[in-house]
């Protein structure tokens, strides 16, 4: 029998023979990883959620010390599910795309009170929790719950299309990368989630991005790419757009107790529900900026903060400033803080703004980036 896919055909035998390249390689090789179970143990589900929630679109390196901290202060998801919402915030600025902690929160809420604190087995029942999509719930399914699953993040796909030589270009190209990627997973129950972990491994760690480690690569002798001497220039990617330039401004306001005055950001939006510096829209036309109306005129400081979005770049000028008499805005939240508690529990922006503010040289700074 053939499994035949989009002119990429492999044998039941091939399948059988890439299967076990893979999990060998797997099983000689450590990745020093916190929510990876030790070998023989069964992962914890609720262990499994949180890292993959959290390396949506970031790095095993920079999620480590928050997973560590998220099950020291929470160690289950009753005890999630029972936090503040804004304690959750707060732990997780830094961490960004700040919709996945009001997500996960949701979440924990979702599993502890309506489903006794146990979390579904099959992707379709946890593609119904919130935050969790394709990619996710089939993670889950195959690395918690050992059940068969497509697993395919960016590393795969770039395995996968390197694997097959496939020379149309991401995005577009992910659903074949997908349908290729199947015959790796397709009915194979025996150790689905150790096969997962080995393919997303193998693109983190050996089939890296700009200089692929193919001598030591486990699938080097059937890799197409490696054949055709092309690995470097797959996977290939349409040109992304520009990004646009928005400027904005933040101030520092105070007053005479030392405190500082903080805003709680709207639930929609970019750093939905996150603690921020009060600051003005973000136009891409810096003339349209305007101050807000319950502060006095206030002081700039000729210091910038620039920060980059995935779809915009921006630019911050920092202000001081003092309250009117008091606030006449009943539709946002602001509040009075100690400054000096309060910078772990911003994202990144405010973080870099605020780092500055609170600095005793900070008339000597000129930019910061
Ligand atoms: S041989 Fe090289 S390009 Fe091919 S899958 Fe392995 S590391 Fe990637």
């Amino acid at each position: 029998m053939t499994v035949t896919i989009a002119n990429s055909k492999l044998s039941v035998n091939d399948i059988a023979k890439v299967r076990g390249q893979l999990l060998r390689w797997y099983d000689s090789y450590t990745r020093d990883i916190p929510w990876r179970a030790n070998e023989g143990s069964i992962p914890a589900p609720y262990h499994i959620w949180l890292s993959e929630i959290m390396c949506q679109q970031t790095t095993v390196q920079a999620v480590k010390p928050y997973y560590e901290k998220f099950l020291q202060r929470w160690p289950s998801v009753h005890d999630l599910a029972n936090a503040r919402q804004e304690d959750v915030m707060a732990a997780w600025a830094g961490l960004g795309y700040y919709a996945r902690a009001r997500n996960l929160h949701k979440c924990a809420k979702v599993v502890a009170e309506d489903l006794g604190g146990v979390f579904p087995a099959t992707q379709e029942q946890l593609k119904k929790l919130p935050g969790i999509g394709d990619y996710t719930a089939a993670a889950i399914a195959a690395i918690a719950f050992n059940r068969p699953a497509t697993v395919v993040d960016g590393n795969v796909e770039r395995v996968v299309a390197r694997f097959f030589a496939v020379e149309e270009p991401l995005p577009t190209v992910k659903p074949k990368l997908k349908a290729l990627a199947a015959q790796f997973y397709n009915d194979f129950t025996t150790r689905p989630g150790d096969l997962a972990q080995s393919l997303m491994d193998l693109g983190a760690e050996i089939c890296i991005p700009k200089a692929p480690r193919c001598s030591l690569c486990p699938l080097q002798a059937a890799c197409q790419a490696r054949k055709q001497g092309i690995t470097k220039q797959l996977p290939r990617k349409i040109k992304a757009k520009t990004r646009p330039q928005k400027y904005g401004h933040i101030y520092w306001i105070t007053n005479d107790q030392e405190q500082v005055l903080f805003h709680q950001r709207p639930e929609q939006g970019l750093l939905g529900g996150m603690l921020g510096l009060p600051t003005t829209d973000w136009n891409e036309d810096s003339t349209s900026l305007t101050h807000p109306e319950y502060i006095n005129i206030p002081t700039p400081l000729h210091i910038q903060v620039q920060h980059t979005f995935t779809h915009f770049d921006l630019k911050l000028d920092l202000f001081e400033a003092t309250l009117k008499a008091k606030l006449p805005v009943k539709d946002i939240k602001l509040c009075w803080l100690c400054p000096m508690s309060t910078g772990d529990k911003l994202p990144s922006v405010f973080k870099k703004a605020h780092k500055i503010l609170v600095s005793p040289n900070k008339q000597n700074l000129e930019v910061a980036s």
